[in-house]
């Protein structure tokens, strides 16, 4: 941090302190070129997450919209809406973690079905044809006998 007085960047911090909410970190720092003392703030900054179309058009991240897909996928099927909530805190917080703050919509699809198809595997293939578009009965089949072989080769 640049000294107020003499613009020198060398200091050395002497007090840290989180405001009540844990939302700020307040330092007291010393120059160490001339000793004026000073206190920087520093605000911890909401992650955001922006995802990109198929189209090229971006938009924010919006969980409740992974819900909203799941949910629509399992209608009647066993998988609760806590479950939905779920899977897109925890793509969420996936994409935090690995610093992907640009996602393309397609990448986020495949988490949710990767995730779907432990709780379910009907809903995970209604999912899967509404997001890969399927065409026909033959796109159902192959979807199928993929995850046939999976359970064989497990
Ligand atoms: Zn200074």
């Amino acid at each position: 941090m640049k000294c107020p007085k003499c613009g020198s960047i060398n200091d050395k911090v002497i007090d840290t302190r989180l405001s009540k909410d844990a939302t700020v970190i307040r330092r007291r720092r010393e120059c160490i070129e001339c000793g004026t003392r000073f206190t920087t703030y520093e605000r911890q900054e909401e992650e955001k997450i922006i995802v990109k179309k198929k189209s090229g058009i971006t938009e924010p991240f919006d969980k409740s919209k992974i819900v909203r897909g799941i949910m629509l996928a399992s209608k009647n099927r066993p998988v609760s809406e806590k479950q939905a909530n779920e899977i897109a805190e925890d793509i969420e917080k996936f994409l935090i973690d690995e610093g992907k703050l640009l996602v393309e919509s397609l990448e986020i699809g495949d988490l949710v079905q990767e995730k779907l198809k432990e709780i379910d595997v009907i809903s995970y293939i209604r999912f899967k044809s509404v997001y890969n578009q399927f065409k026909d009965l033959k796109d159902f089949e192959k979807t199928i006998k993929e995850i046939e072989k999976n359970k064989k080769d497990q």
